[in-house]
């Protein structure tokens, strides 16, 4: 059985570490590989290569960090079939859905090769007299990222490929369920010329997380996961004065408005609800059907959701693939039982699916549930599997206040044919990610990505301008030269002459 290793200055590393997380393929439901949990020593080890690196590689031209980047991107391209695979054996989402995930993840490194443009800063000439004055961004040092298991490949390139292109350097530290990925980055970022020590990964748990939070080296956080440990980790890294964005769960709604185009609308739902078994921080997981939309819709959707070809990632027919372990597999069966004990109607049942051939993997088939309730547990918790809730209204200001009342806000969609009704929604709605007929709006690398609530704790949003901002710090700087300087002191607050 393989190790997947730590990547420490350069090279992969075994750690000093006795403790070790099995890693599953979900298909088929073996163990297919052994993690070592970093120690506090191996994330000392990450940090310090990354410390002694930040020096000459903050004094590396932008152009030239770009470069780099730019021989990053072409390898990616070279190698996003490998990088699919190994997402789909670890994660379990199908092979296209993670070709896509690969192809989003490439996009931020296209983004952060404009590094020398971002990175401008502003100039007035003669802003008094004599006087100029321009601002300009740098570096912080050590960064950390902290990443998820739906996204092994997008979501640490929401980070590092802005934080790096930004003169900082970073340690990664991958979701232990899906951490080959990481790995491969960390060697291909290398095979493109990046130094020893400004990219590393300490695979890990709790453990590495806190050593991170607690190291006086890491100037800066960057987290993608659950509220819960978002909230944690944004309390203790700023309580310790660290910069931190951090990224958590979802409830996302799409409001189906009785002019939508029903055909439309089932596929958007198909998609956004199934599609990576449900386990995206975007995947739709509540339809609210406004007015008389709610029957038409659910004699649409049953046949779709039971219709379904769930099967091992790998099989090119495969719609859906396993939940990532059995422990969370055993957590959304939990969520269906309950919303069955507290009076939804379970339309579609998915507990009894078998995948023949693959009787072990962590399998789950599509569900739907109609008539929930804002009070229930499947409508108030984020159950992150192929679980979609219908919640019928009677009007659009009910859809918009039953959404601005939930705890999360990170992503939201509208399907409707009037602009007006469009307009209102974008607008009134309290959900940092909008879309109109689209339902996963995913900002794309050039906008940034973040939701409201209690979906995103700190300032930043991630990636594109927001990311510059997060990874760099403002300076202003004045001058003048000593002809335009007149003699004496002065007492008084400077003003422009
Ligand atoms: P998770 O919170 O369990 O784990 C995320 C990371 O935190 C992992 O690296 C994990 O090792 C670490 N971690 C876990 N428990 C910890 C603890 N007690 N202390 C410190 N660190 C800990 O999340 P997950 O199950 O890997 O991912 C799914 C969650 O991520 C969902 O809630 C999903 O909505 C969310 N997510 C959010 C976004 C977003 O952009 N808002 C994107 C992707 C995923």
């Amino acid at each position: 059985m393989k190790t997947i290793p730590h990547f420490i200055n350069g090279q992969r590393y075994d750690g000093s570490s006795s403790r070790y997380a099995d890693g599953f393929n979900p298909a088929t439901g073996e163990v297919t590989s052994s993690i070592p949990l970093a120690s506090n020593e191996d994330v000392a080890l990450a940090v310090a290569a990354a410390r002694a690196a930040f020096p000459a590689w903050s004094e590396t031209p932008a152009l030239k960090r770009a470069r780099i980047l730019f021989n990053f991107k072409a390898l990616l391209d070279q190698h996003q079939d490998e990088l699919a695979e190994l997402i789909t054996r670890e994660h379990g989402k199908v092979f296209s859905d993670a070709k896509g995930e690969v192809t989003r993840g490439i996009e931020i490194v296209e983004f952060a090769c404009g590094i020398p443009q971002l990175l401008k800063g502003q100039y007035t000439d003669q802003i008094g007299g004599g006087i100029d004055n321009w601002s300009m961004r740098q570096s912080l040092g050590v960064v950390a990222g902290i990443t998820p298991f739906n996204f092994p490949m997008m979501v640490p390139c929401w980070m590092f490929p802005v934080a790096i292109a930004c003169g900082n350097t970073f340690v990664l530290k991958p979701s232990e369920r899906d951490p080959s990925a990481s790995l491969r980055l960390a060697e291909l970022l290398t095979e493109a010329g990046l130094p020893p020590g400004v990219f590393n990964v300490v695979q890990g748990d709790k453990q590495a997380v806190d050593a991170l939070i607690a190291h006086p080296d890491v100037e800066a956080l960057s987290f993608v996961g659950s509220t819960p440990i978002a909230e944690y980790i944004y309390a203790e890294g700023t309580r310790r004065g660290k910069r931190v964005q951090a990224l958590g769960g979802a409830k996302n709604h799409l409001v189906v408005m009785p002019d939508a185009d029903l055909d439309q609308v089932t596929d958007a739902l198909m998609g956004a609800a199934y599609g990576s078994a449900g386990e995206r921080c975007m995947a739709i997981s509540v339809a609210v059907a406004v007015g008389d939309v709610a029957d038409e819709l659910v004699e649409r959707l049953t046949p779709r959701v039971k219709a379904l070809v769930v099967k091992d990632g790998m099989q090119a027919d495969a719609e859906m693939g396993p939940l990532v372990t059995a422990q969370h597999r055993g957590k959304v069966l939990g969520y269906i039982e309950d919303g069955i004990a507290a009076g939804a109607d379970l339309v579609v049942d998915g507990r009894d699916l078998k995948v023949a051939g693959n009787e072990k993997g962590f399998f789950l088939g599509g569900t739907l549930f109609d008539n929930v309730k804002p009070a229930m547990n499947i409508y108030r918790e984020e159950i992150f599997g192929p679980v979609l809730c219908i919640v019928r209204v009677p009007d659009f200001a009910t859809a918009v206040d039953l959404i601005n009342a939930h705890e999360f806000g990170n992503g939201v969609a509208c399907f409707t044919s009037d602009g007006g009704v469009a307009r209102a929604f974008a607008r009134q709605i309290k959900v940092g990610m909008v879309g109109i007929n689209v339902p996963i709006p995913v900002p794309m690398a050039w906008h940034s990505f973040g939701g409201w609530k209690r979906s995103l704790f700190g300032d930043h949003h991630a990636y594109g301008e927001e990311g510059i901002r997060f990874y760099t710090r403002y300076k202003s700087v004045m001058q003048r030269w000593p002809d335009s300087i007149s003699k004496g002191a002065e007492f008084t607050m400077p003003v422009a002459k």
